[in-house]
């Protein structure tokens, strides 16, 4: 297992019986820094420009090992331009709340750019109606794509992703892990989290792990253009109906998160 770990291969675990070890872990502190990127497109409507829907991504991953660049075509490149396709999108056609799109940084590190997203807030959390994170839409089934958490908080965040993909008809949605009690599946594992743990609507929209995950091989030439095209128009079209619904989407599906902001969630 150490050999095959030094060589940067991945080690399936499994359970020693009866082992016992002694670790002894060194850590370098250091202080880094970052920035999340941000974009801010007002909303047509003179009263409901005043709340916001969310779209976001991570635009870091895992950097330079052993010599090799880890390049993060689906993780998370895919999500990081199908937002900039989506930015554009909106750009001509606005809905009537405002849109903001956070290309956030060190997700990896443990979302770390989400988190300061939501401590430093530019406009009020009780103002965002959803963020809907796109992380890994690049892979795997061409026709599907996973959607997990749309129910957690609000039954009209996840009727609204389903109306919108009967409507479009472009890529099926896939309900394989979008089971609250089966949140340590992948839930957790990326920026919408955060926003989540604060009481507002999410979706995660992903298309699944695959073996050049944070390896050196999740390259540019194994990316589903077409797959990621289909997800991004169906993304922006849920932005877009979010953003003009009559209102903040409901939090109505667990009766501990009543209201968005600090403690809502
Ligand atoms: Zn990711």
């Amino acid at each position: 297992m150490f050999a095959s770990l030094k060589r940067g291969e991945r080690v399936p675990s499994r359970a020693l019986s009866g082992a016992q070890a002694e670790i002894t872990v060194a850590m370098d502190r250091g202080e880094e820094h970052t920035q999340n990127v941000v974009a801010y497109l007002e909303g047509t409507d003179p009263v409901l420009k005043n709340e916001y829907v969310l779209f976001g991504c991570h635009y870091d991953h895992v950097g330079f090992r052993n010599g090799q660049v880890y390049n993060g075509a689906d993780d998370d490149g895919s999500g990081t331009v199908a937002m900039l396709e989506i930015a554009q999108a909106m750009m001509i056609q606005r809905p009537k709340r405002s849109v903001i799109l956070v290309w956030h940084t060190g997700e990896e590190k443990g979302l770390r750019g989400a988190g300061y997203f939501v401590d430093n807030s530019p406009v009020p959390l009780e103002s965002i109606s959803a963020q809907l994170q796109m992380d890994m839409l690049s892979r795997n089934d061409p026709e599907s794509i996973y959607i997990i958490g749309s129910h957690f908080l609000s039954s009209e965040m996840d009727a609204i992703d389903r109306q919108v993909a009967d409507r479009l008809g472009i890529i099926r949605v896939d309900d394989e892990y979008n089971d609250p009690d089966r949140r340590d599946n992948y839930f957790r594992q990326s920026d919408h989290h955060a926003y989540h743990q604060v009481g507002i609507p999410v979706t995660f929209f992903f298309t699944g792990v695959h073996d050049d995950l944070h390896q050196p091989t999740d390259d540019v030439e194994n990316c589903d253009f077409d797959k990621m095209e289909r997800a991004a128009k169906f993304i922006y079209a849920v932005g877009l109906e979010v953003g003009n619904y009559p209102h903040l989407l409901r939090l109505d599906r667990d009766p501990e998160v009543t209201q968005r902001g600090k403690g809502g969630g």
